[in-house]
């Protein structure tokens, strides 16, 4: 990705869409009204349904996919957080992040699923407990695997990084040169329809913004970094030219799989495609009138409101 940062920034399209410009506004009959990213960007929905279910109280069913995801998206904001502190609190001649990691092995797991134990109450009835039992061991094996290989990668990295810095006395010019990361800050692009805040999962040297993903590859990702990059822009008044999708698979293996993660250039063609439906959006919650399902289910597969949408034909 490091690659791919440094040959992409040569060959960046001027942009001209950016979240602090008028033109990426909400038509005027808009403004005011709010939706939050993650709907915005959703673009599942053919008729944009899920806004007005969203709109009128209808909320998500929760799924064991939902929950897998959420727990998987917080694993990688806990082994972040954790590296960017442990790198950022130890000087260059004390750091060690390997060992400091594998100390942490155990609050970093036991974090991530304890901060969606609300969710897994309510998943909890849909299984019997021997199919529940192998779920919970193959999400607990999944996420061991992503913290070895976060931990060999970031460790590798950062001794890396050490082994060229010979008269440096501090962490933070370390910190600064590889892990120019930030994680978990909030952003506020009211001016854009969003509701606040507009949380990105990460950024790397302030003009890329990261998201990570789970499940299967979905288009409409793209979205969800074009949002960001647009909030960020809104908020901060400085571009944000890329993204990274940081897209993860667990399977029969020791190490993740990351072959569909993309780096892309979020340019106009993109900023266009989603502030318009990102105003179909908005009209529809703002009509409050439902557009109704679409004619095959087949459009609705992978949607959590399938059942609620399709239940006469269940
Ligand atoms: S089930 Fe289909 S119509 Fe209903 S919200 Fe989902 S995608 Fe839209």
């Amino acid at each position: 990705m490091t690659n791919q940062y440094k040959s992409t920034k040569d060959h960046i399209p001027s942009i001209k869409l950016r979240g602090y410009e008028r033109v990426g506004y909400p038509a005027p009959e808009l403004f005011g009204v709010r939706l939050p990213v993650n709907l915005l960007t959703f673009n599942l929905c053919k008729t944009q349904r899920d806004v007005f279910l969203h709109v009128t109280g209808h909320s998500m069913p929760e799924t064991w996919e939902r929950y897998y995801g959420r727990v998987i998206h917080t694993l990688y904001q806990e082994i972040l957080s954790n590296i960017l502190k442990i790198v950022g609190a130890n000087s260059i001649g004390s750091l060690d992040l390997g060992s400091s990691l594998t100390n942490l092995r155990n609050t970093i797991l036991a974090s991530s699923l304890r901060k969606h134990r609300d969710v897994l109450k309510k998943v909890k009835a849909l299984f019997e407990s021997s199919e529940l039992e192998t779920l919970q061991a193959k999400l607990k094996s999944d996420m061991e695997k992503i913290f070895c290989y976060e931990k060999g990668l970031s460790s590798a990295l950062v001794n890396f990084e050490l082994s060229s810095l010979y008269n440096q006395s501090s962490g933070n010019p370390l910190f600064q040169k590889t892990f120019a990361l930030s994680a978990g800050e909030s952003y506020n692009a009211h001016v854009l329809g969003f509701t606040n805040p507009v949380t990105p999962d990460f950024r790397y040297k302030n003009d890329v913004v990261g998201d990570i993903k789970t499940g299967p590859w979905r288009d409409y990702y793209y979205h969800t970094l074009t949002a960001y990059a647009l909030s960020i822009e809104a908020h901060t008044r400085s571009p944000v030219d890329c993204g990274i999708i940081l897209h993860v698979q667990i399977l029969d293996r020791t190490v993740p799989i990351h072959e569909l993660a993309r780096f892309e250039v979020i340019d106009d063609f993109k900023r266009k495609r989603f502030l318009m439906i990102r105003d179909e959006k908005l009209r529809v919650a703002k009509e409050k009138v439902d557009p109704g399902r679409p004619v095959s289910s087949k459009e609705c597969e992978g949607c959590g409101f399938y059942n609620h949408c399709w239940e006469d034909q269940m």
